[in-house]
């Protein structure tokens, strides 16, 4: 699977950006990771995701960036087990030494237990629905480095921040949410591209979106997920895809998505559609 390049880059590569002091996220070809701790406390970070395969070099040389080199995080925290947020999650938790957490239902997904369902090309929508075909989707096998979050909310290295379970993207689907300044890093839950149209992923235009479609397994679900996440009220909200959201649009896109989730995110058909129960 590391061998498997998805020849997608979107403008934003590379991109590092920096949301709150204690927030920093780099755009590697698609898919954002998120590096959380602030660079005054090089010793005390968390790394959340862990981006596209073949990305171990680029996640180490922003964190050397940001929090110095040799300064190695607690933690790695995934918001869920696809091959876009677990890319180099291996190699970095085997040279950082490193846990690696994730809810305790993805963890059949990270320990080689289970795949997770072939990407469902039968979702309308352009180019990147008919790529999802190449998308690797077997579940990697980090057994080593990987344990279950807390199941109290709390998230290990991560003071004031909470992991919430928003399944329906995947069964252990996770988001985290800091109310002190309510930024909520959503994962996949909700993105703010496109992730199916390829020239919106190109160009990483803003538009507030359901989970990708093509790898989403349980709709309802998915919805309840969004409720809750536009309950927290969040003022920033960083996704696995697209640019971070924040403020008034936020909020405003965000209320549109869970109020018209139906027209908005659910593909009209597909395989998951209707498909209240998985696996
Ligand atoms: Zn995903
Ligand atoms: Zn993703």
């Amino acid at each position: 699977m590391e061998d498997r390049l998805i020849p997608v880059t979107s403008v934003a590569t590379g991109m590092k950006q920096s949301f709150a002091a204690d927030i920093h996220c780099l755009t590697i070809q698609v898919v954002n990771v998120c590096f959380v701790g602030h660079p005054d406390q090089p010793q005390d970070w968390v790394l959340v995701d862990a981006g596209m395969p073949k990305s171990t070099d680029r996640i180490l040389e922003a964190a050397a960036e940001i929090y110095g080199e040799h300064n190695r995080p607690k933690a790695i925290i995934l918001t869920h087990g696809h091959f876009d947020h677990v890319g180099a999650v291996g190699k970095l938790a085997e040279h950082w030494g490193v846990p690696v957490y994730a809810h305790r239902d993805e963890l059949p997904y990270l320990t080689g237990r289970k795949d997770y369902p072939e990407p469902d090309t039968s979702v309308e929508g352009g180019l990147v629905v008919k790529m999802s075909r190449m998308f690797p989707n077997e579940g990697i096998d980090i057994s080593e480095h990987i344990r279950p979050l807390p199941e109290d909310g709390r998230v290990p290295h991560m003071e004031g921040w909470e992991s919430i379970h928003t399944p329906g993207h995947t069964e252990g689907h996770i988001s985290l949410f800091r109310q002190e300044d309510r930024a909520l890093i959503a994962g996949d839950a909700f993105i703010t591209v496109k992730q199916e149209d390829l020239s919106k992923v190109l160009t990483q235009k803003q538009e507030i979106s359901g989970p990708p479609r093509y790898l989403t397994v349980n709709w309802k679900q998915a919805r309840k997920s969004v409720t809750k996440l536009n309950s927290l009220n969040p003022k920033l909200a960083v996704t696995g895809h697209g640019f971070p959201m924040r403020g008034a649009t936020l909020k405003e896109n965000l209320e549109k998505l869970d109020s018209q989730f139906e027209q908005i995110a659910v593909p009209k058909h597909g395989k998951f559609v209707g498909d209240e129960k998985k696996d």
